[in-house]
């Protein structure tokens, strides 16, 4: 028997990879599952890219490198950021093995046991169990009652956080909602964390994915520069699921701090995949582009789909996700869709939003089709 940690008991494993799993059996059994529960875009990694990873691989550089990252990736991320209003230098970032990772070394930088820590309903699953494994606690808004959107949740924000309230979570385009925040929702954040002196995480990891709208980065807003820890990463803009590389921007302390423990874990990302991310911010936005109108054409084929089954969604402006209404019992309802209908999708109550079940819709039109098709022969719909 083994003594082990608080912490690992403190949190459950992740919900998506619980779905996939019972996909993956009944795949196992020769059983043609639709599996709208990843959240991976479904195209290969754009050509460009996948040569730049090789050729640098090719040139030798397979050796650690600097703990923070490579001054070209360094610096092709400052002048993306840049492109975004946010004003900051090569001695703001760090470069990490995915976005995931980058969230964790901030929470764990940043949290320390009973530090309150205030998430918008529905969550990404990871944000509640990073500060729950760093000891945190949580205060939660739900926004589900007003399609998703943050705007309207202003006044509960308010009523939420308070000079106790050590960080914030952000994350717009969201999973997820797909819901893409507004300004002026951004700028009643930028209010209350200036107000009670909130550090906020923004994660933009979705910001390239949006349809016919454009997402402000939440740190190019006044006031926000030196309380906004700014995260992203490669893996859905630039289909990289698989590369591991993401980074963040953060005012200098934190940067020497979250360093640490960067330096003690992770060591530094993979030195080819770095040179492969220069190459995916310099010269890819043809091939994100391209991606971002698969993902709108597939949105609004889903949307009217379900529409002619007469199910009305939140229609999302960004990311690839969709939010269905579905019975009370969301868990219950997503384990009957994949046994029955073999359609996966994740329960909504794993990001805190009970009644829904999250759908990625990162398939083709096709395989959504035949989603469709099969939740409504099974009465699902
Ligand atoms: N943030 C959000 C909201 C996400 O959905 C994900 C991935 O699912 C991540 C961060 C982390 O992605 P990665 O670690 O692949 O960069």
């Amino acid at each position: 028997d083994f003594d082990f940690a608080d912490r690992v008991g403190r949190v459950e494993p992740s919900a998506t990879l619980a779905i996939s799993n019972l996909a993956g059996e009944l795949e196992a059994d020769g059983i043609d599952v639709v599996d709208l529960s990843v959240g991976e875009p479904d195209f290969p990694t754009p050509e460009n890219i996948v040569e730049a990873g090789k050729d640098a691989m090719d040139a030798g550089h397979t050796g650690y490198t600097s703990s923070n990252g490579i001054p070209a990736l360094k610096e092709a991320i400052v002048d993306k950021l840049h492109d975004d209003g946010i004003d900051c230098g090569t001695e703001n970032i760090i470069v990490t093995p995915g976005g995931k990772q980058g969230l964790y070394e901030i929470v764990h930088t940043l949290i320390d046991d009973g530090d309150e820590v205030v998430l918008l309903d529905p969550a990404w699953v990871s944000y509640e169990a990073m500060v729950k494994l760093a000891g945190g606690s949580l205060k939660r808004v739900d926004t589900s009652p007003h399609d998703f959107q943050l705007e309207p949740a202003l006044d509960e924000l308010a009523e939420t956080v308070s000079d106790e309230t050590e960080l914030l979570v952000v994350n717009s385009p969201s999973n997820p909602t797909g819901a893409v925040y507004s300004d002026a929702a951004l700028e009643g954040v930028r209010d209350l964390a200036v107000e009670h002196d909130i550090t906020v995480i923004s994660d933009e990891i979705y910001k390239e994915i949006t349809y016919g709208v454009s997402q402000t980065s939440l740190g190019s807003l006044e006031g926000m520069g030196d309380r906004t820890i700014t995260l992203n990463g490669f893996s859905k803009a630039y289909s990289m699921t698989g590369w591991r590389l993401g980074y963040f921007c953060a005012p200098e302390s934190v940067v020497q701090q979250a360093g640490k423990l960067h330096s003690h874990s992770v060591s530094c990302a993979v030195n080819f995949v770095q040179h492969a991310g220069v190459e995916a911010l310099r010269n890819t936005d043809d091939a994100v582009a391209e991606m971002r109108d698969a993902f709108e054409e597939r949105r609004d084929f889903l949307v009217d789909l379900l529409a002619e089954h007469g199910v009305d969604v939140a229609v999302p402006d960004g990311a690839f996700y969709m939010m269905l209404p579905v019975d009370d019992d969301d868990q219950a309802w997503c384990e009957g869709a994949i046994e029955d209908a073999h359609v996966a999708t994740v329960p909504g109550s794993a990001f805190g939003t009970p009644g829904y079940a999250r759908i990625s819709y990162a398939k083709s039109q096709e395989r959504l089709a035949e989603a469709v098709e099969r939740l409504a022969a099974h009465d699902y719909l």
